[in-house]
C-alpha cells in the first residue's frame, strides 16, 4: 500500500530517512501541509515563505523528473494527512522528527490517529544522545559540543532513492501559485533573488565550493567585509541540506579551519537540545527577573520610534545600520553584525529582546526557533548560559577591530566615500544624509548598565 512522506523543513531527496524509508516500503506520496496556524507567532514570515516558495517548485521538478508529484495542502497538518492517508489508503505516515513545540504536538496528535514513523534526520543526532554524567541533558554549549566531538563522526549519510514508485491514484493538490509565498506589490525581494539560489541542487553546490574554502574560516568568518562563511544556513534550516552531509563532505579537510567550523555546526544541533528542555524559550525569558530591564512604562513613544530606526538602519551606527539594510536586503545577516545589532537593541535602546527576535524571524531566510532564540537570549543574558548582560559590545571598537569598512561602504551607500579610518563613526558635521547617533555609545552603556542593576535589585 502507498506510504505518506510529511515533508516539513527537509526538502530534499538525499539523506532524508523518512524518504529513504517510505521508497523501500512501497509507492510513494510526498505531501506538504503549509500549516499556518500551529506556529501561532512563529508561523514563516515574510523572507522565509519567499525561500519556501522556491524550494518547493524545486523539489516539486525533482519528483517530477521521477515522474512522481508533490501534493501540497493548507490549513491543519494533522487534519490533512489523517484525510490523505484515509483517502488513499496509506498505511504509514514517514516524517523526519521535527522540534519545534508545535511540531511536536502535531506530531502526537498524528501518531494517536495514524501509524506515523518518525525519523532522526535533520540534526547531527538526535537532541538528548549526549547526557550529562547524572544523565540530563547538558544545558551549556561548550560541556555539549565537547561530548558530542567524541561521538562524531555522524551517521552515515543515505543514498537519493533512485526509484520513486507511484501510487494507483494521486490525491488532489493545490497549486503552489494560489499559495501567494512570494510578495506582491510592493516586490521587495529583488535583493534576495539575486543573492541566493534555493533548492537541493543549490545546496549541494554550495557546499561543494565551501569544501575549497573552509580553510580559511577559521581567520575569515569574523570579518563581515569579506564572504568567509558557508552561507549554507537557509538550505540548512530548510533541510534542502543535512549536516550529516556537510560533515562527512568537508571531515576529510583537518586544520584549523574545519575545526572552527564544526563546532558552529554543533551551535546548531545544541540550540535544539535547548528548545526540547525549554519548548517556550522562543517567547520566555529563562532567566525572567532581567525582564524588568526593558520594563520602563514611560518610554512607549520613544521604543516605537527606537524600533523603527533600528530596523530601517538609521541609528546613525554604520555597522548596525549596515547589517540591519543586509538583512532587509538579503535575508541574512553576517553572525558578527547578526550579534553587535542584537546587543544594540537590547542595551543600547534597551528594547526587549523579544521585539528583535521577531524581526529577524520575519526577516531571515534561515529563520529557525531554536537558533534564532537561543542566540537572542544568549545577548540578552536571559539565557540558560551565562549572563552576558554587563558585556556591552562598543559598536564603533567592534567595527574596526572587524575592518568592517568594506561592509559598510556596500550596504550604507551614504558613506561610499568616507575613508577606512572615518567611516567607522563619522564626525557629525560631514555626515551630510546620513543620521546622527541615536544615543552616545558612553550614556547608553551607563543607562543599561543602571537598568540592569535596577532589575537585578
Ligand atoms: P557558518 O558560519 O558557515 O556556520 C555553519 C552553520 O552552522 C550555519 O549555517 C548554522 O546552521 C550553524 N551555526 C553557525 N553559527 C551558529 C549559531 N551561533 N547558532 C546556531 N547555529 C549556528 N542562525 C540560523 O540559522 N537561524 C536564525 O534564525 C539565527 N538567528 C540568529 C540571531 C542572532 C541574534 C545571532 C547572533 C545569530 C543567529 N543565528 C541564526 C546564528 C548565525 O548567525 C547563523 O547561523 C550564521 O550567520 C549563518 O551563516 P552561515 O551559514 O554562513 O554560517
Amino acid at each position: 500500500s502507498p506510504q505518506i512522506v510529511w515533508l516539513r523543513r527537509d526538502l530534499r531527496l538525499a539523506d532524508q530517512p523518512a524518504f529513504h524509508a517510505a521508497a523501500q516500503a512501497g509507492p510513494v506520496i510526498p505531501v506538504f501541509v503549509l500549516d499556518e496556524g500551529a506556529p501561532g507567532d512563529h508561523a514563516p514570515g515574510g523572507a522565509a515563505r519567499w525561500w519556501l516558495h522556491h524550494s518547493l517548485a524545486d523539489l516539486g521538478s525533482t519528483l517530477a523528473r521521477h515522474r512522481s508529484r508533490l501534493i501540497l495542502r493548507r490549513g491543519d497538518a494533522v487534519q490533512h494527512l489523517a484525510t490523505i492517508a484515509g483517502a488513499t489508503g496509506a498505511q504509514t505516515i514517514h516524517a523526519v522528527r521535527h522540534y519545534e513545540p508545535w511540531w511536536q504536538d502535531a506530531e502526537s496528535r498524528l501518531g494517536a490517529e495514524t501509524d506515523l514513523v518518525l525519523h532522526d534526520g535533520n540534526y547531527l543526532a538526535p537532541p538528548g544522545f549526549v547526557t550529562t554524567g547524572a544523565g540530563d541533558p547538558y544545558k551549556i554549549y561548550t560541556p555539549f559540543a565537547k561530548a558530542m566531538l567524541a561521538e562524531m563522526p555522524p551517521r552515515a549519510c543515505l543514498p537519493e532513492p533512485e526509484r520513486i514508485a507511484l501510487p494507483d491514484e494521486w490525491p488532489d493538490s493545490d497549486d503552489l501559485a494560489d499559495w501567494n509565498l512570494l510578495p506582491n506589490a510592493p516586490d521587495w525581494a529583488g535583493g534576495l533573488r539575486s543573492f541566493w539560489q534555493v533548492g537541493e541542487r543549490a545546496a549541494q553546490a554550495r557546499l561543494e565550493r565551501w569544501g575549497d574554502a573552509v580553510a580559511g574560516y577559521h581567520d575569515r568568518r569574523n570579518l563581515p567585509s569579506e564572504d568567509g562563511s558557508s552561507r549554507l544556513s537557509p538550505h540548512l534550516h530548510w533541510g534542502e541540506i543535512s549536516p550529516v552531509q556537510v560533515w562527512h563532505a568537508l571531515k576529510s579537510r583537518r586544520g584549523e579551519g574545519w575545526a572552527t567550523f564544526a563546532k558552529e555546526l554543533l551551535w546548531r544541533d545544541y540550540a535544539q537540545n535547548v528548545i526540547c528542555q525549554f519548548p517556550g524559550y522562543g517567547c520566555e525569558s529563562h532567566r525572567e527577573g532581567l525582564d524588568e530591564i526593558w520594563r520602563n512604562p514611560n518610554r512607549g513613544h520613544l521604543i516605537a520610534e527606537d524600533l523603527r530606526a533600528w530596523q530601517q538602519g538609521r541609528t546613525g551606527y554604520p555597522i548596525v545600520d549596515a547589517g540591519m539594510r543586509q538583512l532587509w536586503q538579503t535575508g541574512w545577516m553576517h553572525n558578527r553584525v547578526r550579534m553587535i545589532c542584537a546587543s544594540f537593541l537590547v542595551k543600547h535602546l534597551l528594547i526587549d529582546w523579544r521585539f528583535g527576535e521577531r524581526w529577524y524571524w520575519d526577516c531571515l531566510v534561515d529563520a529557525d526557533y531554536a537558533n534564532n532564540a537561543v542566540n537572542w537570549q544568549w545577548i540578552a543574558g536571559t539565557g540558560v548560559d551565562s549572563n552576558m548582560f554587563p558585556r556591552i559590545m562598543a559598536p564603533l571598537s567592534q567595527s574596526g577591530k572587524f575592518d568592517a569598512a568594506g561592509y559598510i561602504r556596500e550596504y550604507v551607500p551614504e558613506l561610499a566615500d568616507f575613508d577606512d579610518e572615518r567611516i567607522h563613526d563619522p564626525p557629525d558635521e560631514v555626515r551630510g544624509a546620513y543620521p546622527p547617533k541615536i544615543i552616545g555609545h558612553r550614556e547608553a552603556r551607563e543607562r543599561a548598565l543602571e537598568a540592569y542593576r535596577a532589575a537585578k535589585a
